[in-house]
C-alpha cells in the first residue's frame, strides 16, 4: 500500500486507498481503521491541493524537520480524501495559519519515491499586491486638436449644428444629437455662467489650494456646459448662476492644452436666471 503511495509521489501524483465503506483514506492503509476490514485495492487520485484541518507551529526546526525555518505541522485534508495527511506548511507569517487555509504542494525537482517528495505545502495564491504606474500621453485626434490650437491661442472653438441648431463646445465634427456634419468651427467668448459646481477637498495638482471648486460653465452662445476650476473666489461664495470670465495664464506660457486656462473667476456681473 504505502509502496505505490510513494512510487506515485514520483510521478508527483498523491493517491488514496478506496475502503469498502467507499472513504478515502490518505496516505493508504491496508485496514479501514473505523472498521477493522481490509481496504478495496482501489487507488483514487486526491488533492493535490487540500485544506488544513489543524496545525501545530514549530518556532525552532530541529535537525531532520523538513524545513530550516519556522513553520507549521499540519493535518491536511486533500480534496477527495477523507482522513487527513501529516505535512509541513509553509506560509510567510505564522500569522496566515489557520484552520480552513487552502494549501497546494511544493514538489522538490528530482522526485524519488519519498514523502519529501512534497517539500512542504503553500498557501494558495488568491491575491498579488503590485505596484503598478502608467504615463500615458493623450493623442487628441482631429476635431479635439482643431480645439486645442484654439486654446493655444486664447479662444474656445465650439460649433454649431445647422439641423438641431445647437452649439457645442470643444468642437466636434459630428453632433452628438442628430449625428449630422458640423461643418465650421466658431469661436466663442471665454465668459460664462456656472451652472452647477462641487467644492473638493482633496488635494488636486491642478487646483491651487483646497478646498478648491470645480464647476460646469455654460459659456456664452453654447449649448452644453464644460467642466473647469473656479477661483479668486472663496468656494463658499460659489453659487450656480454665478457670472465668470476664463483666467488665462501669459501667452509665452501657452500650450496646445487646458492648463492654459487658469480657472474662471466671477466678473462681479448679476447673477443669471438659470432655466
Ligand atoms: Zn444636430
Amino acid at each position: 500500500m504505502i509502496g505505490r503511495f510513494l512510487s506515485e509521489l514520483r510521478g508527483r501524483r498523491i493517491v488514496g486507498a478506496r475502503t469498502a465503506e467507499g472513504r478515502v483514506l490518505v496516505p493508504p492503509l491496508e485496514y479501514d481503521p473505523a472498521t477493522g476490514e481490509p481496504v478495496t485495492g482501489e487507488y483514487v487520485e486526491v488533492g493535490p491541493a487540500g485544506t488544513v484541518t489543524a496545525w501545530a507551529w514549530v518556532h525552532e526546526p530541529l535537525d531532520g524537520h523538513p524545513l530550516d525555518r519556522p513553520f507549521a505541522w499540519a493535518l491536511i485534508k486533500l480534496d477527495g480524501a477523507d482522513t487527513a495527511l501529516v505535512h509541513a506548511v509553509c506560509p510567510e507569517h505564522p500569522k496566515a495559519m489557520e484552520a480552513g487555509m487552502r494549501v497546494w504542494p511544493i514538489w522538490r525537482d528530482q522526485p524519488t519515491g519519498h514523502i519529501t517528495d512534497i517539500s512542504y505545502f503553500a498557501p494558495e495564491v488568491t491575491k498579488i499586491v503590485s505596484n503598478v504606474r502608467s504615463e500615458y500621453r493623450l493623442q487628441a485626434g482631429g476635431a479635439l486638436r482643431v480645439f486645442f490650437e484654439g486654446i493655444q491661442r486664447g479662444v474656445f472653438l465650439g460649433g454649431r449644428c445647422d439641423q438641431c441648431d445647437k452649439v457645442y463646445v470643444p468642437y466636434r465634427a459630428a453632433c452628438p444629437e442628430c449625428g449630422g456634419v458640423i461643418p465650421e468651427t466658431r469661436e466663442l467668448p471665454d465668459t460664462g455662467t456656472i451652472t452647477t459646481f462641487a467644492i473638493n477637498n482633496l488635494p488636486d495638482p491642478r487646483a491651487p489650494q483646497v478646498p478648491f471648486v470645480s464647476a460646469y460653465i455654460l459659456l456664452d452662445h453654447a449649448d452644453i456646459p464644460m467642466i473647469a476650476l473656479i477661483g479668486d473666489v472663496p468656494a463658499h461664495e460659489v453659487r450656480q448662476g454665478m457670472r465668470v470670465k476664463a483666467v488665462w495664464v501669459p501667452e509665452s506660457e501657452r500650450t496646445a492644452s487646458m492648463a492654459n486656462i487658469r480657472w474662471f473667476a466671477p466678473t462681479g456681473e448679476p447673477d443669471v436666471e438659470l432655466s
